[in-house]
């Protein structure tokens, strides 16, 4: 293997071998900019480093040779004596991971090579000055010595001359500071500050190979999603200084402004510095066009070398420079992070300066950074008083009063107010009340904890694990650890799920006037704006994503089963109803009902019982077809276990032990409820008596579901309407399921077209969620009009993961163990779960090349997923109401 590649080799398509510096370095070059000479040792060498714990000697050899040739390119050898070359060794991953990675600067300085530095340019203090910070950033990151020591010494040192800035430090002072870091060294770690340059230079290229692991970039990747396996480039590179005087400096820019994306000159210049000096903060920065003043050579031709860049990359880029005496280097470029909203409109203005095409456009911009600008956002302007901060688990800006249980927020909704949800952690329990709230906050969990899931499947805002607070719902009261404020029950709150800031007291809420256009259209939209630049995002995001609905393949559904969410989600683009649940049309008063023909003991007495809840279902679907006339609505008949609409076995038996305690006796009917309780209890529901088996047991429980359905297609008919149902068989794992039921769906179909003196047109199809139903699509074909993947079962049950159990108990091990990165609920795991889509998808086209095929659950919302099942040929993804723009924006992004 070839570990070395001189800055001459590279270029900017070589980020995984070269990392991104390296490979940005090594394009500069090519384009004539000028760039400190240099090579970039591989993130291969650096793999093989942490797997074995020592470099490659060919590695060794490598840098030996790479080193004599920048030597012989510069005329001068690393850390000689009477003319030393200086070289940096900088980390840089394929990923940009600001900060999180180490860089030596100065290296080749020693006790000789210092004298020589000091002559040849003329400037002692210069020279004294990069030998204490060589000192200073090898002692910390290559030899692990606290910094604390060096910064404290250099502190002192000021002090006691009655300065204030390291440039006001005369040679003596750093000779000084130069003696009293040796020692530090020496005294920390037993050993004299190494004199030998390449014992520096190989002991700062280890240093930075081990800084990939260190906790804040482990921390830093998981949260990026970098995979932990890629490891750091290193850079070897001439050094150039901006601390030689007056006539020098270091600074950085962006080509655009990265928060508006308005053209123009942006950045920071700080005179006679070095390195991070500019960023640290230590001294007050000039802006750039004060260079103008000082140096107009310089910045001209920095203005140039800008220019050519963004004209290269076709982006905004972001750079780091220096000037040395009035020469100008550039020692890093890369595209420049941005804001949400100024991707959006960097990638529109880049379209109308003719520099990207739409599609390229579309491919600057993600779902995410939309999602961001959908929210309503708490006004900048606004004063506020953080009480503490969590993590942001799902956008948003909420104010509301404090409510600690279900029936607290729901009375208090009532009521007419706002509320914000306040638990430790929630439960499946808590639902009713993080339904009504404004705002859910919890103290406890992660960012797939439940509240997290739920609040994001419902576009709630939330903030999780505010661990330092302490709610204490028996008593209704809310602490914050380190703070004798005791918030009640009623005292208003803010929470921002972008940021994860808690706030005391009310704070103005904006809505957002991205959400309006896509709502409401462009004009309203820009009638929501209130300035310029809130017009221009508007106008950007409408470009890029009516290009994206005019690219993608895949359209875009929404799961929704109420008639308010399936309008909300044809406002927000939804082509159809891709997964419309009916279990919550049989909670609440229909419950009884359902116990009572779970208990019946006759056909009659479950007859009566189907016959009272037909009409109320009937009900159900005629409000979501009217809402979604013209467009598909697919509909699941009954999934969940049966035990759901049944009380609590533990909790009824004992209530009954206690009301035979109490001697009041225990009726015949309360002896059946809990015996039938008792049958229908299951060890592990999740696997039992639910989907097409349920309905398959109790046969008119299904039947009552489609006639509803075929009714209420018939009413909205009469009603002019144009109706569109689907329906969609839970759970199946044989084709002989599917038959027994699609008979039965037929049959009733036809007696209600007859009954009405109607034509119905209702395709039946099965859900694919068990690996049987997607290794035998094929024969399923032959009773399926369509397939719909439902990916969260799927997940579960290809994995054997029950997802309640799993999460929260062993997860969190398993992303630090590297079993997977993210959550395969999350996003899909294409080897395993999706592997069983494309088989599936493969199986059912190779018999019907014809037959729909879309995805419901929430990985149809999820961006990496979307692309993926892009890949695999599916027709539509079905996901929450307010993901819908997202995913139209990814399933555009999918198709370029
Ligand atoms: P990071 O990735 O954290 O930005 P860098 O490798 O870019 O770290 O280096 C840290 C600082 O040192 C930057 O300000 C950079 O410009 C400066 N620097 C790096 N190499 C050189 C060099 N050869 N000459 C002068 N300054 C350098
Ligand atoms: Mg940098
Ligand atoms: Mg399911």
């Amino acid at each position: 293997t070839k570990y070395v590649y001189a800055f001459t080799e590279g270029d900017k398509d070589m980020k995984d071998l070269l990392g991104g510096k390296g490979a940005n370095l090594a394009e500069m070059m090519k384009l004539g900019i000028p760039v400190p000479p240099g090579f970039t040792i591989s993130t291969e060498a650096c793999q093989t480093y942490l797997q074995y714990g020592y470099s490659p000697d060919s590695l060794q050899v490598e840098v030996t040779t790479a080193l004599r040739q920048m030597e012989m390119d510069m005329g001068k050898k690393l850390g000689e004596a009477e003319n030393p070359l200086l070289v940096s060794v900088r980390s840089g991953a394929k990923f940009s991971m600001p900060g999180m990675m180490e860089t030596v600067l100065n290296i080749g300085l020693n006790d000789e090579s210092i004298h020589g530095l000091a002559e040849r340019s003329g400037n002692p203090r210069f020279a004294w000055d990069s030998y204490r910070r060589l000192i200073q950033m090898f002692g910390k990151t290559v030899l692990d010595i606290d910094g604390d020591y060096f910064s404290d010494a250099l502190d002192a040192a000021k002090e006691s001359r009655g300065i204030t800035h390291d440039t006001e430090l005369d040679v003596e002072a750093l000779k000084e500071l130069v003696d009293e870091f040796k020692a530090i060294v020496e005294r920390e770690t037993g050993n004299p500050f190494p004199q030998d340059p390449r014992e520096q230079l190989d002991g700062a290229v280890e240093a930075v190979f081990r800084s990939w692991n260190t906790d804040r970039a482990l921390i830093y990747r998981r949260r990026e999603r970098i995979p932990h396996d890629l490891g750091t480039a290193v850079n070897v590179q001439a050094m150039v200084f901006g601390n030689m005087g007056d006539k020098s400096g270091t600074g950085v820019c962006f080509t655009r402004d990265p928060s508006s994306g308005h053209s123009g000159i942006y950045g920071d210049y700080l005179v006679n510095a070095q390195g991070e000096d500019v960023v640290a903060g230590i001294r007050n920065t000039l802006a750039l066009e004060d260079l103008e003043q000082l140096d107009k050579k310089s910045y001209d031709e920095l203005l140039d070398t800008m220019h050519t860049l963004e004209t290269h990359y076709r982006d905004m880029c972001d750079i780091e420079f220096t000037v040395e005496e009035g020469k100008l280097w550039l020692l890093q470029t890369r595209v420049g992070k941005r804001t949400a909203s100024a991707a959006f409109k960097i990638a529109a203005q880049l379209v109308e300066e003719r520099l990207i095409t739409r599609d390229e456009a579309l491919t600057r911009v993600n779902g995410e950074q939309l999602t961001q600008l959908l929210f309503p956002q708490f006004d900048d302007e606004a004063d506020k008083t953080v009480l503490t901060k969590g993590m942001a688990a799902s956008p948003g800006a909420a104010v509301g009063e404090i409510v600690f249980s279900n029936a607290q927020a729901v009375e208090r909704t009532n009521a007419g107010a706002d509320v914000i949800l306040v638990r430790r952690e929630t439960n499946p329990d808590d639902l009713e009340g993080m339904v009504v709230a404004s705002g859910i906050l919890t103290a406890r969990g992660g960012k797939t904890s439940h509240a997290a899931v739920v609040a994001r499947g419902m576009g709630r805002c939330c903030v999780v694990g505010a661990e330092a607070l302490q709610v204490n719902a028996a008593e209704g009261t809310l602490t914050v650890r380190g703070s004798d404020r005791v918030l009640k029950a009623g005292d208003v709150i803010a929470i921002d799920g972008t940021s994860g800031e808690v706030f005391l007291g009310e704070v103005p809420v904006v809505p957002s006037p991205v959400t309006i256009y896509i709502e409401q259209g462009l004009d309203a939209g820009l009638a929501a704006a209130q300035d310029e630049a809130t017009k221009e995002l508007v106008t950007s995001v409408h470009l890029l994503l009516t290009h994206a609905d005019k690219r993608a393949r895949l359209t875009v559904r929404a799961n929704a089963d109420a008639p308010e969410d399936a309008a909300r989600a044809r406002a927000f683009g939804a082509t159809g109803i891709g997964l419309c649940r009916t279990e919550h049309m049989f909670l609440g008063d229909r419950r009884q009902l359902i116990e009572k023909v779970i208990l019946a003991d006759s056909g009659e007495e479950q007859e009566e019982a189907f016959d009272a809840l037909g009409p109320l279902q009937r009900g159900d679907f005629v409000g979501i077809f009217e809402a979604m006339n013209g467009l598909p609505t697919t509909v699941r008949l009954i999934d969940p276990p049966l035990h759901e609409f049944l009380p609590d076995l533990t909790e009824l038996s004992v209530k009954l032990a206690v009301k035979e305690a109490q001697g009041e006796g225990v009726t015949a009917e309360e002896k059946k409820l809990l015996e039938t309780v008792r049958e229908n209890h299951e060890q592990n529901p999740m696997l039992g008596l639910r989907g097409v088996r349920l309905g398959l047991k109790l046969r008119g429980l299904f039947g009552l579901q489609i006639r509803a359905i075929a009714e209420a297609a018939a009413d909205r008919i009469e009603a002019g309407g144009d109706p569109k149902p689907e329906i969609m068989v839970p759970l199946v794992g044989s084709v002989r399921e599917l038959q027994i039921i699609r008979e039965d769906a037929v049959e009733i179909i036809a007696k209600v077209e007859e009954d009405r003196g109607v034509k119905l047109d209702i395709p039946v199809g099965a859900m694919i969620e068990l690996p049987r139903a997607a290794i035998t699509a094929d024969s399923l074909t032959e009773e399926a009009d369509f397939f719909s993947f439902g990916t969260n079962d799927l997940t579960q049950t290809a994995w054997g993961f029950s997802r309640d159990d799993v999460e929260a108990t062993f997860f969190n091990e398993y992303f630090d163990l590297g079993v997977f990165g993210v959550s395969p609920f999350e996003s899909i795991d294409t080897r395993g779960v999706g592997k069983l889509v494309s088989i599936g998808m493969k199986n059912a086209r190779s018999v019907k090349p014809e037959i729909q095929c879309g995805v419901c659950g929430e990985h149809g919302g999820d961006p990496q997923s979307i692309h993926f099942f892009h890949s695999v040929g599916l027709d539509y993804v079905s996901c929450s109401p307010f993901r819908v723009p997202v995913a139209r924006l990814e399933a555009g992004r999918a198709a370029v």
